[in-house]
């Protein structure tokens, strides 16, 4: 296998891609290099950068370099890292057609020895009509049988490019067949416009469309992704490799990048990066530099931050937190928050691909974080898990304690001896369980367990995150198949919330519910109200 997982956290994954050329740690950002103009020379692009894959354009190479006999393209290059050949399939996009045909770019990536090459697709492009979509798809998977027999006998890695754009039935098509195909690598097409126009969203789709399809443990490559901004989020997604050209062209534009989005040089008084350039340089030292002078600067800095961040992703998964740095880097704009918000309608995707246990807690900030992969488990698992204690025919929904873990608080521990001492052997009859944002009902046998001990919520709660909570609890309650609910109430929001969605619930289901309600639930008086209802109601 030349792909070996190490680490995961949502669908991204740390891996180690081999290749003839050389080993290199996923997710990677391989800059594009120009084999006839460079910003920055290759040769500096491993030991400065920390650029172990960098990728170059084996159309452009041929058309300038056919007379260099025995041509390496590392050489050439003047690079001892691993190198990706694109195969012109993106002048096909820009200028209608390239003047070479798919065998023969095919045999010339072999013979400059690429260690991962890209067959002749045809990429979609944008807001092109549906039926030249479905060329592209099929005319890629017809190239993409014929280049089988071809690279047989290739001792590069070969990738296999997945068309369809935004129709997302044709992604899932286009995966589906390639993925069937003995490739090592797979490739997403076409994402440059949609995230020239910050379509955030539309790229969550395409990007879920596509790997769902796809075998999974294969590296997919995101064609044309630039931005240190949405490293995280497609990473979060399942992308291994992103290549882009924007650090050059970027700083062409006099363009700054950073994690949380791009600055403009004129804009900048002080730079707010810790890379060498920005150390050793002042704003003012950048913008008063020759124009060539400047270009370099800001490339230099613009690839240091793309690297920077692609090892703030792996960091993020190797600890378990790579949904928290998504959240972080979804303020740099706008449409990267409607990204995030898109990623609810695939939180199961997200769950599966996370590690059950981390050993860190939860923070959970706002609506947004509802999506997170604890909380999508956690509504699964008590779901389909957790049944009611036997006998326990009543349920008793406690208003959360001050303190977690919930069942070892001091408070929890007055309530729970008062019900002993008060009921006797009444108290097996009794489910108790808790409520609290966002989980909704937390059973107090399972409150010391993962992660529901250990989260920390920023308070007041929003709106969205108390819809949640109390439809949550409604929820369970519904299918608890208690005979009485008993909701212990204190004065907050969540618990107006909760009562309201409970009254709704059990008028549907047809159980009783008695509300016990308290400005302050952890005294005796409150105790004692609570148990005087239990004996009453019987
Ligand atoms: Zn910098």
């Amino acid at each position: 296998m030349a792909f070996e997982l190490r680490d995961r956290d949502l669908l991204g994954r740390i891996g180690r891609l081999k290749t003839k050329g050389g080993t290199v740690e996923t997710p990677a950002f391989m800059p594009v290099i120009n084999p006839l103009t460079q910003t920055i020379p290759p040769s500096r692009m491993r030991k400065e950068f920390h650029a172990d894959i960098v990728i170059t354009n084996s159309y452009i190479t041929k058309k300038n370099f056919s007379d260099v006999p025995d041509l390496d393209i590392h050489r050439l290059l003047d690079y001892d890292g691993v190198v990706m050949t694109d195969s012109g399939a993106y002048q096909i996009l820009v200028y209608g057609g390239v003047e070479v045909t798919q065998p023969e770019i095919i045999e010339y990536q072999k013979k400059i020895r690429s260690d991962i090459a890209v067959i002749l697709d045809i990429p979609t492009g944008w807001d092109v009509p549906r039926e030249k979509v479905e060329y592209t798809v099929d005319e890629t998977l017809r190239r993409a049988e014929a280049a089988i027999p071809l690279i047989a006998d290739s001792d590069a890695l070969w990738v296999g490019p997945v068309q369809g754009g935004r129709h997302l039935d044709l992604v899932a098509k286009s995966a589906r067949s390639v993925g069937a195909m003995p490739f090592q690598v797979h490739a997403l097409g076409s994402p440059t416009e949609v995230m020239e126009r910050y379509m955030f969203p539309v790229l969550v789709d395409m990007i879920v469309a596509a790997k769902r399809n796809l075998p999974p443990d294969r590296p997919l490559h995101l064609f044309g992704a630039g931005h240190p901004m949405m490293f995280s989020l497609a990473a979060a997604l399942g992308c291994d490799l992103f290549d882009s050209a924007s650090y050059a062209l970027y700083a062409k534009d006099g363009r700054y990048l950073t994690p949380h989005g791009t600055l403009r040089l004129e804009d900048i008084s002080y730079l707010p990066c810790s890379c060498p350039i920005c150390r050793k340089h002042t704003a003012e030292e950048i913008k008063t530099a020759t124009k060539a002078e400047r270009e370099k600067l800001l490339a230099e800095h613009n690839l240091h931050a793309c690297m920077t961040e692609i090892d703030a992703v792996k960091q993020a998964i190797y600890e378990g937190s790579l949904w928290d740095l998504v959240e972080r880097r979804s303020r740099g704009h706008p449409a990267m928050t409607s990204a995030l918000k898109r990623l609810w309608m695939y939180r199961g995707d997200l769950e599966a691909g996370s590690p059950a246990f981390k050993g860190h807690g939860v923070f959970y900030y706002d609506q947004h974080s509802l999506a997170r992969p604890e909380v999508t488990r956690y509504e699964r698992l008590l779901a389909s898990n957790y049944g009611r204690p036997e006998g326990a025919e009543a349920l008793i929904l406690v208003t959360q304690p001050p303190r977690r873990p919930f069942n070892g608080s001091e408070e929890y521990r007055r309530l729970y001896q008062h019900l002993a001492n008060e009921l006797g052997e009444g108290i097996d009859r009794l489910h108790l369980c808790f409520y609290a944002a966002p989980y909704g009902v937390v059973p107090a046998d399972l409150s010391e367990t993962y992660p529901l001990s250990q989260y920390e919520i920023s308070e007041p709660l929003d709106l969205e995150t108390l819809r949640y909570t109390a439809g949550a609890v409604a929820s369970y309650v519904r299918g608890s198949g208690h005979r009485a609910v008993y909701l212990y109430r204190g004065r907050g929001q969540l618990d107006d919330e909760v009562e309201g969605a409970l009254m709704d619930a059990c008028d549907e289901a047809k159980m009783n519910l008695t509300t016990i309600w308290s400005n302050d639930p952890w005294t005796g008086d409150a105790f004692a109200a609570l148990t005087n209802t239990l004996k009453t109601r019987g």
